[in-house]
């Protein structure tokens, strides 16, 4: 009779150690296995192979390793790579490659889809089709490492693909200790940026955790009431109490806040606006980065002419913020940010797309 058997990519390496002793294999096994998963980017038992066969066999009987599989994978002029990925229950995501940024980067997702809705956001779009798990959100990094042949070099990761990261707060925290583990990628902390609309609960809980990446706050908007129709998360935790949650986040020496605001045409890109952006970010140990909009089908907002992003950009440096522009990456095969959808008509075949339109 089978068993259903556990997920080895979702066990932080206590609980691996754990469950390998209640299966009578010994502790220390744990590490090379993590070594194996890793560090050596391996996703077959077999070839583990510094394992005894019998060792090999009782883990392949009561374990699985489940690796997201690449179903697509396109290079941008710019060398940034989309990875299509898809999971065990065939749900689509994608994680993008970010060369030379100026390290190597990879943005990974935290959901299938998003709840949060954020008017110029395609991933939006989809609403939430359900959270990954711990080990779909470490394993885009071992996927984008081995495929990439980053395994063996430093990289930076941001939660800026699909999804909220505080929205499916247990498990993104457990992939960051999974990834930070020293048997493992041992990547620091320092290394990761969480972007987040702001879901106040889980900012609070954020701020007590050992584990700290760094913060970037998707901010978007100077009032409360153009943030609720942009950010609609906005509407249950306003721009105030946001912004005063910030002002006690704890911060170590140098390290500061990411203030993300998407700059859209006409919107929220006025001299009024940069403004009020400067006073609302005063006290706050911040820095903010400019998004010029990614355009996109069905988003119905426009992206500013360089001329009002750099009247805006100037306003907040004369003001003393430190400001910079993001530099849109692969936008050609539409791994920018806000332009990852999956399981919509974007990806559907054409005969799909028109039976989808016809109901
Ligand atoms: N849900 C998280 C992380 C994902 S998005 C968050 O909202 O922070 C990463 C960043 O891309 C966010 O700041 C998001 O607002 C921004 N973004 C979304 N759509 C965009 C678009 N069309 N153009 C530019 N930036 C966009």
């Amino acid at each position: 009779m089978s068993h259903p058997r556990t997920d080895l990519a979702a066990l932080e390496i206590g609980e691996l150690e754990a469950a390998l002793e209640r299966r009578g294999v010994e502790r220390f096994h744990a590490r090379q296995l993590y070594r194996w998963i890793y560090k050596r980017g391996v996703t077959d038992i077999d070839r583990m192979t510094d394992l005894s066969r019998t060792l090999r066999e009782t883990i392949r009987n009561e374990f699985v390793l489940s690796t997201p599989r690449v179903v697509g994978d396109e290079r941008s002029i710019d060398g940034t790579r989309k990875f299509l990925l898809e999971l065990a229950d065939a749900r689509r995501i994608e994680a993008v490659f970010i060369p030379d940024t100026p390290s190597m980067t990879f943005c990974i997702s935290t959901q299938v889809g998003c709840a949060m809705a954020c008017g110029f956001c395609l991933t939006g779009k989809m609403g939430l089709v359900r959270n990954l798990t711990a080990g779909e959100i470490a394993g885009q990094v071992r996927v984008l490492a081995a495929a990439t042949d980053m395994l063996d070099h430093p990289f930076n990761i941001v939660l800026m693909g699909m999804g909220e990261p505080l929205h499916n707060y247990d498990e993104t925290m457990k992939a960051l200790r999974i990834l930070a583990d020293a048997h493992g990628f041992a990547i620091s902390p320092r290394r990761i940026t969480l972007s987040t609309v702001g879901l106040l609960p889980s900012l609070e809980r954020l701020a007590r955790e050992p584990l700290m990446p760094n913060l970037a706050i998707s901010l978007h908007s100077t009032t409360e009431g153009q943030r609720d129709m942009l950010v609609p998360i906005n509407r249950r935790y306003g721009l105030k109490e946001l912004l005063d949650a910030c002002r006690r986040f704890p911060l170590k020496r140098r390290e500061r806040i990411t203030f993300e605001y998407v700059l859209l045409s006409g919107v929220n890109d006025t001299p009024e606006d940069a403004r009020r952006l400067v006073r609302l970010l005063s006290g706050i140990k911040g820095k903010v980065n400019l998004l010029p909009l990614n355009e996109a089908a069905g988003i119905p907002f426009e992206r500013p002419s360089d001329e009002r992003v750099n009247r805006f950009a100037k306003i907040l440096a004369d003001h003393g913020v430190t400001v910079s522009v993001r530099k849109s990456r692969g936008r050609d095969i539409r791994a920018a940010c806000g332009q990852l959808i999956t399981e919509t008509s974007r990806t559907a075949a054409p005969g799909k797309r028109l039976a989808m339109m016809m109901g």
